[in-house]
């Protein structure tokens, strides 16, 4: 008997993840019942709550929805689906509003009126914040609260789906088992809806900035279960993790940049006027890329807010001065050490304007989809938005066809599936190969013979671990989505950059939908050359 036996009354629509997406989409479906799937305690194992800059929003003075699209669009790269991006701008308002209602208590002054900042590529102040930089902590725990207290919502927390259930190319379910958990009966939640909200794929990377939950297992399971998946060679690597060899590595948020904070390398020397002329602020791909080369160059990279923060730092930057003082590091006389990290997914399962993937049944929102809102470069802080704007739309799109299309049927839990064959990996090397394989050759600078070495050791690590976790075999199966789509883009443009491709080409100004056979093929071909 597996600790899950216990019969759960949903309404038919199951949330697979409990980040902002999920929990916002919970919310806005209440009063319908939902059951949404947590592999942690609420609040733990989400990008969502380790957002520091906050949400981006027309909602100042003198802003205009169209100004912050136009803004979107640029910071993209020239791929950005422009109807996306000026309706989710035009939507922006009305969900900071939710948000603001759910008790997210977003910085105010004295009128009431939010309080902006200003992140690089907006070409105002436009970020709706809280308590300078503890925005995504604190609009979690509201959430969290509004949803312990919402009586339709039900969470079952310590699980973690691995494989869709798939009939006649509708998702009618989800097999998950107990986190950590190798011995634990897997358990299938059946559903009318589901909505997947998993998260991105950063903590594929041996570098990173998510949390390690994070790891492209959203992705690898839509992929798996045949999902069309968009844009995936587009990752977004930040510039300014701080470099203490923790796992993850903290931010140090652009804002520092804002308030003047250089980057320097061991000997006190800026490196980044010869490299932009915008310098610091200069785009995060370009100051990623620059600090990447510093450190390829044997040089040690490094943040120095002396000058611009001294003793304030603390004051105005409370969450990364506590990551400093752990780590025995006082800004005020020292420099921060920093490397790129990979930060965040513009790619994902492909979704329509409604949320709907290409599979019957399944909505996916949160960094686990592809919009087309960020093109090839997320704009800052354009990621939370999208997750709440999109959370909405799916809600409403399947309470819409929960209530009109199918029949509220109560969805059973009940252990199914044969997992016999599977174990879980026994060796963590693996999933470390995995991670250090994607940071050393798809990582910041990529090209055509890294791409295919990558291509190829993914596969092996598929082989090695025959039988393996699913788990593992998502993470493994998002690997290959990324890696062979990067190796397709013979361009660079935004967050891909190809050594051996420079240049933008436009005649790749347009987004990539990729299947997993298609990855599989260009993985093989690769696998196939080296013989
Ligand atoms: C350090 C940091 C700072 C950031 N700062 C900002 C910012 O200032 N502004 C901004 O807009 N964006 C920011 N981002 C990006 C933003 O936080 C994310 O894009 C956003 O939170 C994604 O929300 P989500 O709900 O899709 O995913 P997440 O918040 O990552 O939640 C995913 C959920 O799915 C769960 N999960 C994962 N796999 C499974 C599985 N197999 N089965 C069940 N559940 C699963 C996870 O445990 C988690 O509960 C930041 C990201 C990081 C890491």
């Amino acid at each position: 008997m597996s600790r899950f036996d216990t019969a759960f009354e949903t309404g038919g629509v199951l949330i697979i993840g409990a980040g902002l997406a999920g929990l916002f989409a919970a919310l806005k479906l209440a009063p319908r019942p939902v059951t949404v799937l947590s592999p942690d305690p609420l609040g733990q194992g989400a990008s969502s709550a380790w957002a520091q800059g906050g949400v981006a929003a027309a909602v100042g003075a003198g802003d205009s929805p169209e100004d912050h699209a136009d803004d979107t669009l640029k910071a993209g790269a020239g791929i950005v689906d422009e109807a996306t991006a000026r309706s989710v701008a035009r939507e922006a308002a009305a969900r900071i509003e939710d948000l603001a209602r759910l008790g997210a208590p977003f910085d105010r002054d004295e009128e009431g009126h939010y309080m902006l900042s200003r992140e690089a590529a907006h070409g105002r102040a436009r970020v709706v914040r809280v308590a300078g930089d503890r925005a995504g902590r604190a609009i979690m725990d509201a959430l969290i609260e509004d949803v312990r207290a919402t009586p339709s919502i039900s969470v079952v927390e310590g699980v973690i789906a691995v494989d869709f259930a798939v009939a006649e190319g509708r998702v009618i379910g989800v097999f998950a088992r107990a986190a950590g958990d190798r011995y634990a009966t897997p358990l299938f939640f059946r559903a009318d809806a589901t909505i997947l909200a998993a998260g991105g794929l950063g903590g594929l990377y041996a570098v990173t900035t998510n949390p390690s939950r994070v790891r492209g297992q959203a992705m690898g399971m839509a992929a798996r279960a045949g999902a069309v998946i968009a844009d995936p060679e587009f990752v977004q690597f930040h510039p300014t993790a701080i470099d203490l060899g923790k796992d993850p590595a903290p931010l140090a948020t652009e804002a520092l940049r804002g308030e003047g904070a250089l980057l320097v390398d061991e000997g006190g020397r800026r490196f980044m006027p010869e490299v932009h002329p915008d310098a610091e602020l200069a785009p995060r791909d370009v100051v990623a890329r620059a600090i990447f080369a510093q450190i390829q160059a044997g040089h040690r990279p490094a943040l120095d807010a002396r000058a611009a923060l001294g003793t304030e730092f603390g004051e105005k930057f409370p969450t990364v001065m506590g990551y400093l003082q752990e780590a025995g590091i006082d800004p005020s006389i020292q420099t921060i050490p920093v490397a790129p990290a990979a930060h965040y997914h513009m790619g994902g399962v492909r979704v329509d304007a409604h949320g709907r993937s290409s599979l019957g049944s399944l909505w996916v929102c949160g960094e686990a989809s592809s919009t087309g809102l960020h093109g090839a470069n997320r704009l800052a802080s354009n990621g939370l938005l999208e997750a709440v704007v999109f959370a909405a739309r799916v809600a409403e799109d399947v309470e819409k066809q929960v209530s009109e299309s199918l029949p509220a049927a109560l969805p059973e839990l009940l252990p199914r599936a044969d997992f016999s064959a599977e174990g879980e990996l026994r060796n963590l090397w693996a999933v470390h190969e995995l991670r250090q394989t994607m940071s050393d050759d798809v990582g910041v600078v990529r090209d055509a013979e890294g791409l295919k070495r990558a291509l190829r050791k993914i596969a092996r690590l598929e082989r090695e671990a025959a039988g393996a976790s699913r788990s593992y075999l998502n993470m493994t199966t998002a690997a290959t989505m990324v890696a062979a789509a990067a190796l397709r883009r013979t361009e660079s443009r935004g967050g891909h950059f190809r050594s051996d491709f420079p240049e933008t080409d436009p005649a790749w100004a347009h987004r990539t939908e990729i299947t997993l056979d298609e990855a599989l093929a260009i993985r093989a071909a690769a696998v196939e050359e080296a013989r």
